[in-house]
């Protein structure tokens, strides 16, 4: 830190993000990337349609991936904002719904990047503690003065309220902002988008990181009524218009045109969690049920910062928070089967 920083910044603890090694003997499995490549119509989006246009600036309207999420998720251009992967939605949203009377309301177990951001903008917020079995209850997410922020399914458990569940909270808070954060709604969760239609206060956010195989190419996606939109353009021409590149841009379009390749490996994804899940249990794993890409689980035999380290030696990346309430937790991103095999392989290995 040097004597120049902002007093403001001096005691904000930065997100951590998961390794992302340069060696790449190791299984990767800890930020959950999907472990199939982009699909050939982004490959070749990527390769000729745009490289040539680099020297020009993107669309900072960026119409033309716009209409073909508003196509596919039925919705009009108004209703859909485009950024740098979902993390930027996050930022502009703690920037446009929060601070003044509005504190932020989100789980005490969820995404880390939910608190940096509070303590970012210097914003006053509540962490909701979540039941024994680490589910949420809607019960708790009736107040006045927050923006609600929920992680459906939730991060790093994988549990997921049902859309019944979702829509108690924002049908009861009709005077709040209530973010719904689907990174992961497409492996098995229900989406709120529908309800978008009927509530004007539901931020629905959803990213190419995760189902679609794009993490690299930073692409996240907003969908909620015109109003809201509009603030978070207002943000975003304030800050950064060309926040999408032109490649990215192409290759979201691309991406939405080859559905079912996703679809598809979607559905292997989570054929493999439960073959996973099965495994671990069998070991002797807790496993929490997942609606993710993802297993959150606990080894009965060792603690999960003995346990990451183990596998780290044997060349096998997995997640391990250092939170005193989850730390003999870990975090396993689903891979391909053959990686699940490897990865179940070194843990009887490692617990004997
Ligand atoms: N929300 C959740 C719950 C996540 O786990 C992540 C990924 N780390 C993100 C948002 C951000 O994803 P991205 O910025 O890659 O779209």
């Amino acid at each position: 830190m040097s004597k120049f920083l902002n007093e403001r910044y001096r005691k904000l603890e930065s997100y951590t993000p998961g390794e992302q090694p340069k060696d790449t003997v190791l299984t990767k499995l800890n930020t959950n990337e999907s472990p199939y490549p982009p699909g050939p119509k982004v490959l070749e989006a990527i390769n000729s349609r745009e490289a040539a246009n680099l020297r020009l600036y993107s669309d900072p309207e960026c119409a033309g991936l716009k209409e073909t999420l508003a196509k596919q998720y039925g919705m009009t251009k108004n209703n859909i904002y485009v950024s740098n992967g979902s993390d930027d939605i996050l930022n502009f949203a703690f920037m446009a719904f929060a601070g003044g009377r509005t504190e932020v309301l989100f789980p005490e177990i969820s995404y880390g990047f939910y608190q940096v951001f509070a303590d970012l903008y210097n914003l006053k917020y509540t962490k909701v503690p979540l039941k024994e079995d680490f589910s949420i209850d809607p019960k708790d997410y009736v107040c006045q003065n927050k923006m609600i922020v929920i992680a459906n399914p939730n991060a790093p458990t994988g549990k997921a309220l049902s859309l019944y569940e979702i829509e108690e909270i924002v049908r009861t808070n009709p005077e709040n902002v209530v973010l719904i954060d689907e990174a992961y709604v497409d492996f098995g969760a229900e989406s709120a988008v529908e309800l978008v239609h009927k509530y004007e206060n539901l931020l629905v956010v959803q990213t190419f990181s995760k189902s679609r195989s794009m993490a690299g190419a930073r692409l996240g996606f907003a969908i909620a009524s015109e109003g809201l939109i509009a603030d978070l353009e207002k943000i975003k021409f304030s800050t950064n218009p060309y926040n999408v590149n032109r490649l990215t841009c192409a290759a979201g379009i691309a991406a939405i045109e080859e559905n079912d390749y996703y679809r598809e490996n979607c559905r292997k994804i989570v054929e493999t969690r439960s073959y996973t899940a099965e495994k671990l249990v069998e070991l002797g794993f807790k496993v929490v049920p997942s609606k993710a890409n993802f297993l959150f689980t606990k080894c009965e035999k060792m603690d999960g910062g003995e346990l990451y380290q183990k596998l780290r030696e044997k060349g096998i990346l997995i997640r391990h928070f250092d939170s005193e309430k989850i730390s003999q937790y870990n975090r396993i991103t689903i891979g391909t089967r053959e990686e699940m095999d490897l990865l179940l392989g070194a843990i009887e290995e490692v617990i004997g």
